[in-house]
């Protein structure tokens, strides 16, 4: 017998093949279901479900209405689905013909690619970014009049990465821009987790469509129910494609009932979302790197062992998601969040696993901390600046560059506070702590942020920074007060980019040599000392308490030359930092891969 041939694009596809089966009775944490499922009211209501219920077709009004009320949207504005699942294929169908090309940030829900196979469409992938965050300038430049939909899964699956609010909204202009006419489909199957959803968009931006579920965070991914909220416009356009009765009887009934008890959900998910941020922590404490998430699960990098761990976990009925075939996801593990026991049980596991490793599989990954001023920010227009005039301003006479650097070589003044004092002494003046604090901080922070501290420049290019982020855990460790650092990080665009940032506040008294600020940071990172887990971290600063610090906490220092300061300061302060512990002095901190190879 010869069998007929299925169309084209058919043909050509290759199977998305997950399990459906063998997963009962299993610690499920592989596929972003709830793990302690749903409330019990909604057991209640399919109980009571008749045969009235059964015998005639599903009817929607009511239902719709209540979501409505939930999402806070209008009853035309949405449309019940099968799943999201079904919703991704009826909204393709809906807006695109074979040969259209759609801009996919990759990698994502693999159901987006599925469907694009059999309409024949053609994806253009964009990476995420190597710390998973999402490349919102590269999908924004890959966007022309070819682009006929534009994907956004928010927050990610399987990355857990969101995307930020302003990148959205560009990308929604982008998309309707002169020219340009693209849907922007937008996959919220986390919404709930995240917080935060595009629906508010929908009246105005024409071009947003946007899926959600009721699969994970109200876990009936059994029953099989989503929906697609946009413009009434769009949704009665996305009706005609989308079968008439595909949400059963029996999952409306559910559905009724979870929006009735949404507590339930909610203590759910601020369980999940401190169980998350403990579990990140445990992983660290052995040498896993994780990327930080906003949903139900997280992406954990476990080397050379990914495959001894994923195998072993199964063996003990542990089921967690290997994603190593996908791009940027090399070695890594997608795991479920569930509640506190279930987590604990996995970390328990996950040790056992690791004591029997063969020890050199485990590629720990290294931690780079760094001081900031002089090291990460360009201070000699800022803090210097504001020293040189604050001295000036109670003494009457020029203060050289010289004269500061002087006494930064001595060491012991790592608060630029302080050391005005003293240089204003050394100039034969007594003045008061408190006055030098407040003339100091007017001319650095000016009103409201608008003083020297705006002359600030990144030492060091974000795009190095974002390689390191890669393969390293980042960290900060600054005698900066917070708002102070903040503004930096924030002002330079580089805040996502670290794990940790310790500051003024976080040590109170015990500044700088005290190891203390350098101890809570790799405690953040969850870096203590864990199972086999001896590990090369470094502390790049730009003083003798800098490495006077490192050497203590058991560091390894590495000096960095501050820019703006003459070569021949530039030769002293080399020698001093290296008599004081330095591994290595930078000239310029850009050339940081030397020391690291
Ligand atoms: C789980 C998931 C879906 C599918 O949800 P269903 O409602 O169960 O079909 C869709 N998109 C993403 C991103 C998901 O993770």
């Amino acid at each position: 017998m010869k069998s007929i041939k299925a169309k084209r694009t058919v043909q050509k596809m290759r199977k998305y093949d997950p399990p459906t089966s063998s997963r009962k009775g299993k610690l499920r944490m592989d596929f972003n279901e709830n793990t302690s499922g749903c409330s019990p009211k909604v057991i209640e209501a399919l109980r009571e479900i008749n045969m009235e219920d059964l015998s005639s077709y599903p009817e929607y009004s009511e239902i719709r209405k209540k979501l409505a009320d939930y999402l806070n949207v209008d009853f035309s504005e949405i449309v019940l689905t099968n799943g999201a699942d079904e919703a991704i294929n009826v909204v393709m169908q809906t807006y695109l013909d074979k040969g259209d090309e759609i801009v996919m940030p990759t990698p994502t829900f693999v159901m987006f690619e599925v469907v694009a196979s059999i309409i024949g469409a053609k994806v253009k992938q964009v990476l995420y970014n190597d710390d998973l965050s999402f490349p919102a300038e590269e999908v924004i430049k890959n966007i022309d009049e070819n682009t006929k939909a534009v994907i956004l899964v928010n927050p990610n699956n399987p990355t857990g990465t969101a995307i930020r609010n302003d990148d959205l909204i560009k990308i929604v202009e982008k998309a309707s821009s002169n020219g340009v006419n693209a849907a922007v489909i937008i996959d919220e199957a986390y919404y709930q987790f995240y917080g935060k959803s595009a629906k508010n968009l929908i009246r105005r931006y024409g071009n947003i469509v946007i899926l959600q579920t009721f699969s994970k965070a109200f876990g009936l991914a059994g029953l099989r129910i989503g929906c697609i909220i946009s413009n009434k416009d769009c949704i009665s356009e996305i009706s005609k494609v989308l079968s008439p009765y595909s949400v059963n009887a029996a999952a409306v009934t559910a559905v009724k009932a979870a929006l009735d008890d949404i507590d339930y959900v909610d203590r759910y998910i601020l369980e999940v979302k401190q169980n998350r941020e403990w579990l990140r922590k445990e992983l660290g404490n052995m040498g896993i790197k994780t990327f930080p998430s906003d949903t139900n699960f997280i992406v954990a990098d476990f080397g050379s062992i990914c495959d001894l761990v994923s195998e072993e976990l199964k063996q003990k009925g542990i089921l967690v998601r290997k994603r190593t075939e996908y791009p940027k996801l090399k070695n890594c593990i997608r795991i479920t969040i569930g509640t506190k026991k279930q987590c604990l049980q996995l970390v328990n596991e996950i040790k056992s696993i690791i004591k029997k490793a063969p020890t050199r599989s485990l590629v720990l990954p290294k931690v780079l901390l760094f001081d900031m001023d002089g090291v990460l920010a360009d201070v000699s227009r800022s803090y210097r600046k504001a020293i040189k005039m604050t001295s000036e301003y109670f003494t009457g006479q020029e203060i050289k560059d010289k004269n500061i650097q002087e006494i930064k070589q001595e060491g012991g003044f790592n608060n630029d506070w302080v050391l005005t004092k003293e240089l204003i002494k050394r100039k034969g003046k007594e003045v008061e702590f408190n006055k030098v604090k407040t003339k100091f901080q007017e001319l650095y922070l000016g009103k409201n942020y608008d003083g020297l501290i705006l002359n600030e420049k990144l030492v060091l290019s974000k795009n190095i920074l974002k390689k390191l982020t890669g393969q390293y855990i980042l960290g900060i460790v600054t005698g900066r007060p917070r708002d102070e650092a903040e503004f930096f990080l924030k002002n330079s665009g580089i805040k996502d980019l670290f794990s940790t940032a310790i500051c003024k506040e976080d040590v109170g008294e015990k500044e700088k040599p005290d190891p203390l600020g350098l101890v809570i940071a790799m405690e953040r990172i969850g870096m203590k000392e864990g199972v086999g887990s001896i590990r090369d971290a470094y502390y790049f600063g730009d003083a003798i308490d800098d490495m006077k610090t490192a050497v203590k906490a058991g560091l390894i220092p590495i000096g960095v030359i501050p820019p703006g300061i003459d070569s021949n300061d530039g030769k002293v302060l080399k020698t001093i930092l290296i008599n004081n512990g330095a591994k290595c002095v930078l000239e310029d901190i850009n050339n940081i891969q030397e020391v690291l190879r």
